[in-house]
């Protein structure tokens, strides 16, 4: 297992595994990884010759009151995890290697990122596709795994790569949920045990949802009643957003017509939980 913080060694070293015809899989992280990433590196050891996972908390996709200082780090672990997954190298930069004082460039979807997430986040896309854009450069991979729990943001990162021209192939990986049905995430450490007890509501609502609409509805604004009486229920959170919209412009529909994604987002405390389903057929 390779650890390297310099974007330098990182490019020759890419460069040199390309040129010697090796297939490069990479999975950005931010790390405190769980088996939703570990899902992703699997997926790219058994697709590639060498597996690159990025570990960068990315301060450019934090808002001024979000939560980066508290961010779990634990890179030793990490590692330790990349490497059982079936990790090669760890690409493990500081923030100032990235983001030298001088940096004066972004990269910004303009469509895709307004909804969603992006209205209760509004710079948060514009540093997602700067620091993926930053990290394809800097690791050259021809495959890139991202999770559909982020769904707004892969979305956003296959049109970056489309507009850009980047010749890198995105892999979209399934959601991967704790036992009682919790989307893992880094961020479920910060639950207070009561918090994290109701947060099961998430997907227990859109597991509602998904039902309605195998037994027929097909009225957005009914299934997002169902989903936000359920949700409801759970008194601990605050709904930020329920959205039912089209997978290809998520826009807001009316009519559910597959693809569409149905998203939300809610609030337990100060953490902020996301998750979606995607209904590909009725
Ligand atoms: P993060 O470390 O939160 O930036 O996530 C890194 C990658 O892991 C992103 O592509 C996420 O979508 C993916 N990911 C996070 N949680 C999960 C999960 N529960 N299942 C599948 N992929 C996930």
């Amino acid at each position: 297992m390779k650890i390297i913080t310099t974007i330098e060694e990182m490019q020759s070293y890419s460069a040199e595994l390309r040129a010697n015809g090796k297939f490069v899989g990479f999975v950005p992280t931010m790390g405190a990884l769980h088996d939703g990433h570990l899902s992703l590196i699997r997926e790219s050891a058994a697709n590639n010759d060498v597996t690159v996972v990025s570990i960068f908390v990315n301060p450019t996709q934090f808002g001024a009151n979000e939560d980066l200082d508290k961010y779990p780090r634990t890179l030793e672990r990490d590692t330790e995890l990349s490497r059982s997954a079936g990790a090669d190298i760890i690409f493990a930069p500081s923030a100032d290697e990235m983001y030298p004082p001088n940096s004066a460039t972004f990269v910004n979807v303009e469509s895709l990122t307004q909804g969603l997430c992006g209205k209760s986040r509004p710079t948060h896309f514009r540093g997602v596709t700067t620091v993926v854009a930053k990290l394809f450069n800097i690791v050259q991979p021809h495959r890139a795994y991202f999770g559909q729990k982020d769904a707004q943001q892969l979305a956003v990162i296959s049109k970056m790569v489309a507009d850009l021209n980047i010749p890198t192939e995105i892999i979209p990986c399934p959601i991967v949920r704790e036992n009682d049905g919790l989307a893992m995430s880094s961020r479920n450490v910060y639950l207070s045990p009561a918090e994290r007890e109701q947060a099961t509501i998430l997907y227990e609502a859109l597991t509602a949802a998904q039902t309605l609409i195998a037994e027929g509805e097909r009225n957005a604004e009914a299934v997002k009643e169902r989903l936000t009486s359920i949700l409801n229920t759970a008194n601990l959170g605050i709904i930020d957003y329920v959205e039912i919209v089209d997978f290809h412009t998520l826009q807001p529909t009316a009519t559910i017509k597959p693809p569409t994604l149905i998203a939300l987002a809610v609030k337990f405390g100060n953490t902020r939980l996301i998750d979606n389903v995607i209904i590909n057929k009725h």
